[in-house]
């Protein structure tokens, strides 16, 4: 696509469309204008109604992911309807809504493809980081990894479940059947997962940065029996945890919190470097494990659940052109719950 700088009026505004784009990491975001795209084979055009911003969005932007389609529009949240649709879609009609994941594309053929795996395809798409994402007014997707959504569902409500609620519920099955469940990291996927785990009759214990007692009385409000800062010990020893800060300091705090064979799981996509720590707290069949991606089964398996699950979303809208206001906001921990883009 090729983009220009921004300088037509609000008339011109169906004939082009608007998208929020990183040239170079490390830099902020630009507003661009440019002809909206037409779907290529298998795809489908799609006018965004809102995008939701992730912390993976930030690890593009700050240049900590490498290889990034530059430029890029970043954007894994998004929630729209079908404005067009490519030659061979099938199941798709024009005015449905949709949803596009992180997952943009795989390959089909490579092992971890044939065996059911294919959140670890060698050869991979991702939305908003190596093809064009959703903070933006219109995006193209490849049709069959797209979901339908129900239309009853608020836009900007049902953003954040696209990858803090499907990376959240992955990590969530991989954490096992856990009675007493301890989430590091109070964010967009936490306060969806807190509020499943709970429903499901788990014990949710929350940890947040020390301190932030704002965080913590948000985690009881969604049903966590304790929230504390992530230097303390829980009040009972962990069946698993799930790390979903970006911090590596929490490795071993979570596996000092975890009882003989728990098992702690890192939910994100990355990560500062984990302190050494003594094989002691690793020993006695503890486990860690990370989570990669999302298959299109976990998807469905979570867009299925939603509905009875009674979520309770806790977003804030910024307009697409504060993309940069909403990337900062979460860079600085000044969000409770997700932040979502509006074109
Ligand atoms: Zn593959
Ligand atoms: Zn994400």
């Amino acid at each position: 696509m090729i983009w220009i700088h921004s300088e037509l009026g609000e008339s011109a505004i169906d004939l082009v469309m608007r998208a929020m784009v990183l040239d170079r990491p490390g830099t902020a975001l630009v507003l661009r204008e440019g002809p909206i795209p037409q779907p290529g084979l298998g795809e489908i055009l799609i006018e965004i109604e809102a995008c939701g911003v992730c912390r993976t969005d930030l690890h593009v932007v700050d240049g900590e992911l490498p290889h990034p389609k530059l430029p890029i529009v970043p954007g894994h949240e998004i929630v729209g309807r079908v404005a067009a649709v490519g030659a061979d879609v099938t199941g798709f009609a024009r005015g449905e809504r949709v949803g596009v994941p992180w997952l943009g594309a795989t390959c089909g053929v490579c092992p971890y493809c044939r065996d059911g795996r294919e959140n670890l395809c060698d050869r991979p798409l991702f939305t908003g980081y190596t093809r064009d994402g959703g903070y933006a007014t219109h995006t193209l997707a490849d049709a069959r990894f797209c979901f339908p959504l129900p239309n009853g569902l608020d836009a900007a409500e049902a953003a954040p479940l696209l990858c803090a609620g499907l990376i959240g519920w992955r990590s969530y099955r991989m954490a096992g059947d856990a009675a007493a469940l301890g989430l590091y990291g109070f964010g967009a996927a936490a306060h969806i997962l807190a509020q499943v785990a709970a429903g499901q009759g788990r014990r949710v214990y929350a940890f947040t940065r020390a301190g932030d007692k704002t965080s913590q009385s948000f985690a009881r409000s969604l049903g966590a029996v304790w929230a504390g800062g992530s230097d303390e010990m829980p009040p009972e020893p962990l069946d698993a945890a799930i790390i979903f800060a970006p911090v590596g300091a929490l490795v071993p705090a979570a596996l000092r919190a975890v009882k003989k064979g728990g098992r702690v799981v890192c939910g994100g996509i990355h990560m500062s470097d984990i302190p050494s720590f003594p094989y002691r707290i690793l020993w006695e069949e503890r486990q860690l494990v990370s989570v990669a991606n999302l298959t299109r089964q976990d998807a469905r398996e979570f867009l299925a659940i939603v509905p009875q699950a009674g979520i309770k979303m806790h977003v804030t809208r910024y307009p697409l052109a504060d993309a940069n206001t909403a990337l900062a906001d979460l860079r600085g921990g000044r969000l409770e719950g997700a932040a979502v883009l509006i074109p």
